[in-house]
């Protein structure tokens, strides 16, 4: 019973496998569908690196977002992945053009704010300011609808749940920018671990980062650093885990700095630098081996049904906020 559960035996078994045959759920490419979404960022914007690279700086620096992305785009073209791309207002600012060339791909563009400020870091005012520059860059470059949002290093948190209410209000549909686990810098632990719907007058959906749950923990399974640093086997079980057993999809992503070992090194704390540089030469191939084993389209290909609910949803009671 134990593997059914996701218990640490489970876990721990999925771990040592070395020959690409994990406990547990196999994968497969069945019937759901899961999000493949990118954060479009440069290696300087990263939360991480705040304070190294101060934002009058990096005009200064080498950007490689560009190069970084079209080969994302390359690779999905390959795969007929459709994906979601949150992309900074700062880079879509700068780089219409590269807004445009996701969106002549079929993919789904959508915010990941303008200037990477944390959310709890910023007054109710300031927050909207961010979003609305974002989203008003994005259109000028697309010319189509911004529906989602991504708070950089998912910081809507107990102090920041007031930004779901200017998300609303500034008319997105959904957010992906609450993660329900212990972190040093962000996650709600006892939040939901599905996309659900949040209720007030045009209503939100929100889609956090894919978890599994291991006794009391949910545990990171849904990309990033979680991607790189682990072993494949721990994001293709804990997916196949959700699609399989669970019957949910999975929400997952990355940034394009990730797949790429030749950026520049910044002098970061030691634990800085291993969140951001561990890996970076296997991420590209992990992508490939990931989209052969799940199937993948954009946010809002998943959450249409939610979506149209909350748009239906004419309620104007309190927001559920239950953690
Ligand atoms: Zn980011």
């Amino acid at each position: 019973m134990k593997a059914r559960d996701g218990s640490p035996a489970d876990a721990g078994t999925v771990m040592s496998t070395t020959a690409g045959t994990p406990a547990g759920p196999e994968p497969g490419r069945g019937a759901i569908l899961n999000a493949m979404t990118i954060d479009v960022e440069d290696y300087f914007h990263v939360s991480v690196f705040d304070g190294l690279v101060p934002r009058h700086r990096w005009e200064q620096m080498e950007s490689r977002v560009c190069a970084n992305t079209d080969r994302l785009l390359a690779i999905f073209n390959e795969s007929g992945v459709q994906a979601t791309f949150f992309v900074l207002g700062w880079v879509a600012e700068r780089y219409p053009h590269l807004v445009k060339a996701i969106a002549a791909e079929g993919h789904e563009i959508a915010s990941h704010g303008y200037a990477h400020r944390l959310v709890y870091d910023l007054t109710p005012r300031q927050f909207r300011e961010d979003i609305k520059r974002s989203k008003g860059v994005i259109q000028d470059a697309t010319s189509s609808p911004v529906m989602g949002y991504r708070a950089p290093s998912y910081s809507i948190t107990p102090r920041s749940l007031w930004a779901l209410d200017v998300l609303i209000e500034e008319g997105f549909l959904y957010d992906s920018s609450i993660f329900p686990i212990h972190h040093d810098r962000y996650g709600i632990p006892i939040s939901p671990r599905h996309p659900y719907l949040l209720h007030r007058g045009a209503g939100l959906v929100e889609a956090p980062g894919s978890t599994v749950k291991w006794g009391p923990m949910n545990l990171p399974i849904g990309g990033g650093g979680y991607f790189r640093i682990l072993p494949y086997q721990w994001t293709r079980w804990g997916i196949a885990r959700l699609n399989n057993v669970e019957k949910t999809p999975a929400i997952f992503y990355l940034h394009p700095w990730e797949i790429d070992p030749e950026q520049p090194r910044l002098r970061a704390p030691v634990l800085s630098r291993f969140r951001h540089y561990f890996n970076l030469g296997r991420a590209e191939a992990r992508l490939r081996t990931l989209i052969r084993d799940f199937n993948f389209s954009t946010m809002i290909a998943l959450l249409d049904k939610q979506v149209h609910a909350a748009r239906a949803d004419n309620s104007t009671g309190p927001l559920p906020y239950i953690w």
